[in-house]
């Protein structure tokens, strides 16, 4: 089981009312510390680290209003960057929350409460709602936080990239994006130079025309074993026909897609993590103090 799977179980035992639930942080040193973004919203404040049955020292906890990013190279990514590369921190969790004020303030109840505390619109940026990062849906703000991290170039492939939402009346939390199944996405120069790659793999077709549907008339494994790149798959047989010599570059695209697109980041190497050390034995932290915490 993985941090982030063990973490939704415990929460989800603790809240049902297992009072026995929780984990042991040691069984998860390589996944620790954990980077958290979240929202300003008081209400949060008991809950974390509890509600992720996570000791105070392995959570590295990032608050703005919304838990909002605003793009690949903003403030709140570079926080998230060196909580990773200084802090050591090793999955990230962008987690939002139910009932979030900001999603509920729509532009012009921001521009009455502005104007209330002596904030004049003459002096706010011609974009108020983009400026202050205003969302409609507390859920897609989160996957879209994740996706902006995710494809941050300052965020290493190997750091999962969680979103959640925790419900501020509980504390119970659901996995909406799980950063163990998010794959990273190439640099575009890294893919147009796989593509290139390929295309002259396949040189025989380079006069090949569309438009005219005529094949050359040298065969697809002649040409392949002239121009093969590492790890290219030589065709065994030459095709019969057009539609084979088609069928037959089709699979050769996918094996090389296959053979050469990277694998979704599970964990950091294990040669550089510290030994793993022996669980103790009691639950560490209490995992949710289940009060509720809705102001009247
Ligand atoms: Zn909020």
């Amino acid at each position: 089981m993985r941090l982030f799977e063990a973490i939704i179980d415990a929460n989800h035992r603790a809240v049902a009312g297992d009072a026995s639930a929780g984990l042991h942080p040691a069984e998860f040193a390589d996944a620790l510390p954990v980077v958290a973004l979240t929202c300003i919203d008081p209400r949060l404040n008991a809950f974390f680290p509890n509600a992720l049955a996570l000791p105070a020292e392995e959570f590295i906890w990032l608050r703005n209003a919304g838990n909002t990013i605003t793009g690949p190279l903003s403030s709140t990514m570079r926080s998230l960057a060196l909580a990773c590369a200084v802090k050591g921190g090793r999955e990230i969790a962008i987690i939002g929350h139910s009932d979030c004020q900001v999603c509920k303030t729509t532009t012009l109840m921001l521009l009455e409460k502005l104007k209330a505390i002596g904030v004049e619109r003459s002096r706010l940026p011609d974009n108020v709602n983009e400026f202050f990062g205003m969302f409609g849906s507390e859920r897609q703000n989160v996957i879209k936080a994740c996706d902006f991290t995710r494809n941050s170039p300052l965020i290493g492939p190997n750091i999962p990239v969680h979103g959640l939402l925790i419900e501020v009346e509980t504390g119970k939390l659901e996995w909406i994006v799980n950063g163990y199944e998010t794959k990273p996405l190439l640099p575009l120069k890294e893919v147009q130079a796989r593509v290139t790659d390929m295309m002259e793999s396949l040189g025989a077709f380079k006069d090949f025309a569309m438009g005219e549907m005529k094949f050359p008339e040298m065969k697809i494994g002649e040409a392949a074993t002239t121009s093969k790149p590492a790890g290219m798959a030589v065709p065994p047989v030459p095709p019969a026909s057009a539609a084979g010599a088609v069928e037959q570059v089709i699979g050769q695209v996918v094996s090389f897609a296959e053979k050469n697109w990277p694998k979704p980041p599970i964990r950091v190497q294990p040669s550089t993590l510290p030994p793993v050390k022996k669980p103790v034995k009691a639950p560490l932290p209490p995992p949710i103090r289940p009060r509720n915490l809705r102001r009247d």
